[in-house]
């Protein structure tokens, strides 16, 4: 989604006249009664296929059994009865009802809504109106009763890698078969034609430890029934929550191939050792009225504005309300259903400042008790104001009011690469001076340091982190111009070897950083998205990743893979403690007003058990070369010159006056 920032800053700094509380609207909602057993919806059991729908105000609910996932007329339509108290309505048949599709249709204010396969359908047909009866055991892998994910200990030691399903497989040079599908990640040994890896292969070359997958539930704006139309879309338009979208699979109309098949990817990528990040919207839907939310419990799960209509924080037409109990237990019992059924590692929250602290520390914390491994982490903003109370709001500002949920750090992101408002803005990494504190407030991860002044910082004004495992670095995403194009753009008549090495500085600071370092797919072979920032609905032509750019770039791909290795192999750069960083992380002084666009710092001490005793991390964004004064010792020399080697192939100095070329790190180890 969109990062809105900007408006966030200005939100919070309208202060009261921001912070309305929930409208008399929406103040009825908090009485209804609610339910969140399992057996919500549907359950197929031993004595036959059973119907629970939670719709408090509805005045007759009925079921319509069907032979297939579209067409057709019912062949069983059911009364379900009203429970006396919880909200529900129940039916059942005696039969399993294995291979049949449903609908639930409620009666509200006097009038049929339109049918709707509910809000927990776990199996839905194509384009996901109706939901499917599948066995789900029989979906599983080979060996799936034993698979798991990479045991994490503590969250600075993933390295996300952000990709779409589409932009790692489309192109004709990926070499994949199963090209924009679940299974593009199964096949292994794929190569491009000059002979590169390609899809799984190239993510275990590079070294990442997590996919963060785009969104993967069933989503709205692509037709699963015309897919040789070839529709692109990020999928941020969320239709079923708990049923994977059915044009990533090779067969939308068979309910239970794309379950398989998400899971056959999963399996794969466990046992190459990658964890499943999967981004997660429930903080807007891509219908309102129309939606199944609205067509279950009309009003229920939004929140509105005084005049009752739709208040719309996502910028996306409505908001979900997490304040509300059937909604947050509906958050929750979700993400936890993908954890237990699809054995997700990770999830990333889109717009999680729609959501509240409360509802997001319940997530985290009923998800660690399936897995301590798994990583919760969202974007701490909005799209626009919300009826929820700042202070309640799930911000960036707020991170340390929750437990194992981090936030994307807009800090380091802005200011290395430039703003990502202005297209042609430099940044830290591209010769803008006055940037250097905010930088320093992204590598100490956002947490209180003696050396880093708040009072400088261009997004942030206070240490709003008490843990660098609450920060996710970054320099770009799916949002906005791709790092590639940032640079094309805002150093236009530099030549590309400067870009290249603009972008090598920019993923080593975010690399080098205290925190957890993300990435977007094919940055590490220079890909581009042609120029087109919100390139959510744009075709593949703009968004695939062309793999020859492995061939070309190779030097960029084997730095990348420099840097996975390095923080992989040094665990001074995750760090698990504020006072580990404010103790170990020592900046020299530099006056920035003097000598712009230069920043040095040690890791001291053997920073969180670290074999080196020392690691000094130099970065200069300046068109120009800097020198810096190395203290006198024996230092092996890890990056210098846009090259790196961690095992110390790159040779050694004993200090002294060390010079950095334009645009680059360097990185000494003493052991
Ligand atoms: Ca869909």
């Amino acid at each position: 989604m969109k990062f809105k920032t900007m408006a966030i800053a200005t939100l919070l700094a309208m202060g009261s006249m921001a912070a309305s509380a929930q409208s008399n609207f929406d103040a009825k909602f908090k009485n209804y009664p609610t339910y969140s057993g399992s057996d919500l919806e549907l359950t197929v059991n031993d004595t036959g296929t059973h119907w629970r729908l939670w719709s408090p105000e509805a005045q007759e609910v009925l079921v319509k059994i069907y032979n297939n996932g579209k067409g057709g007329n019912p062949i069983e339509t059911l009364q379900m009865q009203r429970h006396p108290d919880n909200g529900t309505w129940t039916a059942s048949v005696p039969e399993q009802l294995y291979g049949k599709f449903y609908t639930f249709q409620v009666k509200y204010d006097g009038k049929w809504l339109n049918e709707t396969p509910g809000v927990w359908a776990k199996a839905v047909g194509v384009n996901g109106k109706r939901g499917a009866i599948i066995d789900f055991a029989a979906t599983n892998p080979e060996g799936w009763s034993e698979d798991k994910g990479p045991q994490v200990d503590n969250f600075s030691d993933v390295i996300v890698y952000e990709m779409h399903h589409r932009d790692l497989s489309m192109h004709p040079t990926s070499g994949i078969t199963n090209k924009g599908k679940f299974l593009a990640l199964t096949e292994e040994g794929t190569k491009s034609p000059q002979g590169q890896s390609t899809g799984i292969d190239h993510l275990k070359e590079l070294g990442i430890t997590h996919v963060h997958i785009l969104p993967s539930y069933d989503y709205n704006s692509v037709d699963e029934a015309n897919l040789q139309e070839n529709v692109y879309n990020w999928g941020y338009d969320p239709q079923n929550y708990n049923a994977p979208e059915g044009s990533y699979s090779t067969n939308p109309e068979n309910p239970a191939v794309r379950v398989a098949e998400m899971k056959e990817m999963i399996k794969t990528l466990h046992d190459n050792g990658i964890g499943v990040i999967m981004d997660v919207v429930y903080n807007h839907t891509a219908e309102n009225d129309g939606s199944n939310f609205s067509l279950t419990a009309p009003g229920y799960y939004y929140r509105h504005r005084e005049d009752g209509s739709y208040s719309d924080a996502s910028g996306c037409g409505n908001e979900t309300a997490s304040d509300l109990q059937q909604m947050q237990d509906f958050i929750v019992n979700s993400v936890k259903y993908w954890a237990d059924e699809y054995h997700i590692d990770g999830f990333r929250f889109d717009l999680m400042a729609i959501h509240d602290t409360e509802t997001m520390n319940r997530v985290a914390s009923e998800l660690k008790e399936i897995n301590p491994s798994i990583f919760v982490y969202g974007e701490g903003w909005t799209a626009g104001d919300s009826p929820l109370l700042p202070e309640r709001r799930a911000l960036k500002e707020n991170v340390s009011k929750m437990e194992n949920v981090a936030v994307f750090s807009d800090d380091l992101r802005d200011a290395v690469k430039g703003h990502y408002t202005d297209a042609s803005d430099r940044g830290f990494a591209t010769g803008k001076p006055g940037l250097e504190e905010t930088v320093k407030i992204g590598i100490v991860a956002a947490t209180a340091h003696p050396q880093v002044d708040y009072s400088k910082g261009n997004n942030s004004k206070f240490p709003y982190a008490t843990s660098p495992e609450m920060i996710v670095n970054y320099v770009s995403c799916h949002d906005d111009l791709s790092l590639t194009d940032k640079l094309k753009h805002s150093m236009p008549d530099e030549p590309e070897e400067n870009q290249l090495a603009a972008a090598k500085l920019a993923q080593t600071i975010i690399f080098t950083s205290q925190g957890t370092p993300f990435m977007f797919a094919g940055e590490e072979v220079f890909r581009n998205k042609k120029g087109v920032h919100n390139s959510y609905n744009r075709p593949d032509s703009i968004n695939a990743i062309d793999w020859t750019n492995k061939n070309t770039y190779r030097d960029q791909f084997d730095y990348y893979k420099g840097l996975t290795a390095l923080r992989k192999a040094h665990p001074a750069f995750r760090m698990t403690t504020a006072e580990d960083i404010a103790n170990n992380l020592v900046f020299d002084e530099i006056d920035s007003t003097e000598t712009p666009n230069l920043i040095s710092y040690s890791l001291k001490n053997h920073s969180n058990g670290d074999a080196w005793e020392e690691i000094k991390v130099v970065l200069n964004g300046a068109s120009y070369p800097q020198s810096v004064d190395i203290q006198k010792g024996n230092w092996k020399i890890v990056a210098l010159d846009g090259k790196i080697a961690p095992d110390g192939s790159l040779g050694a100095t004993t200090g002294g006056k060390m010079t950095l070329a334009p645009y680059s790190a360097m990185i000494l180890a003493k052991e």
